[in-house]
C-alpha cells in the first residue's frame, strides 16, 4: 500500500457501547501494521477541542479487548455543534499533524464528524458503535450483540420468578427508537409477547392474548417492551393492563445495565473487522464514509447517506416473533 498518511487519530463519542475498546485496539493494530502513528483522543469531541490526545503505545491498548466502556472516554459536547468549536478542533488536529480520523459512535457523532470532514477536508471514517442498532448501512452496530445477550440473561432470570410465583412481568429494554433490542432479546428469551411500538392497538392485542393465555391455565407471562423514546413507558403499560385484566403485574426496567460489560465474541469480531477496514479505508484515500458490514461484506457508504436515516426492523423477524410466541 502506498502511504501518504503518517498519523491518524481515533476517538469514541456519544453513548458508550461494549466493543468500543476492541475497535480502538483494532485501529491501533492496523495503523501500526501499515506504518502509521495512531493518536488516541480522549473524551470524544470535547477532547478534540481541548487537544487532549496522545500517541498510543502498545501498552495503552494491551488487555482492553474484553473491557466494556471505552478506555479513551466519551462525552456529549455541545461546543462541537458550533462552527467555532469545530474550528478549534481543526487547529488541534493540524497542530498535531493528524491527517485522518476514525470516529466510533452513533448518529450524532457521525453528524459532527461529517461536518468536520466537509469543513476542513480532513479525511474521516466513522464506525457504528451503539447498542441501539439504529444506524442504517450496516446489519449490526458494535455493542448490539452484547446488549441483546445482557437483556436475554435478565429475561431468563426473571422467568424463574415469573414461573415460580405465577406472575405477569413487563421487562423493558433499551434500544432507543429502533426496537431491535426488544425484538431480538424477546425472540431469544421466549417472551410470551413483545411490545415494539407502544401503540394503543398493540396494548389491545396484548390484553386479548393475555386473557386467552390465562383462561387456558397459564400462570405466568413475560412481555418484553421496547423503551422507544420513553424510558419507563412499561410502568404505564403495566398499569393499563393490570386495570383492564384485574390482575397484578410487575415491571423490570433493565436500563443502563445493558450498556456495560464485556463484549461478546460477535461484537469483538465486528469491532476488529470495522476497525481494520477504517484504517485501510483512510490509507486508500477514502473520506466522509461510514464503514459497516452488510451480508458479511465490509462496505463504505457516504456518511451523508447514513445520518438521519432509519434502520427498520426486519418484517420477517417481527413475523417470526409472532409465530413462535403463539
Ligand atoms: P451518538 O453519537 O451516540 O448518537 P449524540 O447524539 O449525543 O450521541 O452525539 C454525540 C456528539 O456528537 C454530540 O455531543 C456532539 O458533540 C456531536 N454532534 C451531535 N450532533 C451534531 C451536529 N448536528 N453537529 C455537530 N456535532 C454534533
Amino acid at each position: 500500500m502506498r502511504l501518504t498518511m503518517q498519523r491518524i487519530g481515533v476517538l469514541t463519542s456519544g453513548g458508550d457501547a461494549p466493543g468500543m475498546n476492541a475497535c480502538i485496539r483494532a485501529v491501533y493494530r492496523a495503523g501500526t501494521r501499515y506504518g502509521l502513528e495512531v493518536y488516541g483522543i480522549k473524551n470524544g469531541y470535547a477532547g478534540l477541542i481541548a487537544g487532549d490526545m496522545k500517541k498510543l503505545e502498545r501498552l495503552d491498548i494491551a488487555n482492553i479487548i474484553h473491557l466494556g466502556g471505552t478506555v479513551l472516554g466519551t462525552s456529549r459536547c455541545e461546543e462541537f455543534k458550533t462552527l467555532e468549536g469545530r474550528e478549534k478542533a481543526e487547529i488541534k488536529l493540524r497542530e498535531r499533524g493528524i491527517q485522518g480520523l476514525v470516529i466510533i459512535g452513533g448518529d450524532g457523532s457521525f453528524r459532527g464528524g461529517n461536518l468536520l470532514s466537509l469543513e476542513t477536508g480532513i479525511p474521516i471514517i466513522t464506525i457504528p458503535g451503539t447498542i441501539d442498532n439504529d444506524i442504517p448501512g450496516t446489519d449490526f452496530s458494535i455493542g448490539f450483540d452484547t446488549a441483546v445477550n445482557i437483556a436475554l440473561e435478565a429475561i431468563d432470570r426473571i422467568r424463574d420468578t415469573a414461573i415460580s410465583h405465577g406472575r405477569l412481568f413487563f421487562v423493558e429494554v433499551m434500544g432507543h427508537s429502533s426496537g431491535f433490542l426488544a425484538l431480538e432479546s424477546g425472540i431469544a428469551g421466549g417472551a410470551e409477547h413483545l411490545i415494539l411500538q407502544n401503540s394503543k392497538e398493540e396494548i389491545d392485542i396484548l390484553c386479548e392474548r393475555l386473557k386467552d393465555m390465562f383462561a387456558r391455565g397459564k400462570r405466568h407471562a413475560i412481555v418484553v417492551v421496547a423503551e422507544r423514546d420513553r424510558p419507563g413507558c412499561s410502568f404505564d403499560i403495566s398499569k393499563t393492563v393490570s386495570e383492564r385484566l384485574s390482575m397484578d403485574s410487575w415491571v423490570c426496567v433493565l436500563g443502563h445495565t445493558q450498556r456495560g460489560g464485556s463484549p461478546t465474541a460477535r461484537d469483538r469480531i465486528l469491532a476488529a473487522k470495522l476497525g481494520v477496514s477504517a484504517v485501510i479505508g483512510l490509507i486508500e484515500g477514502r473520506s466522509g464514509v461510514m464503514v459497516g458490514e452488510l451480508m458479511r461484506e465490509v462496505v463504505y457508504q457516504p456518511i451523508s447517506d447514513v445520518i438521519g436515516g432509519r434502520q427498520d426492523l426486519d418484517p420477517r423477524m417481527t413475523k417470526l416473533s409472532k409465530i413462535i410466541s403463539n
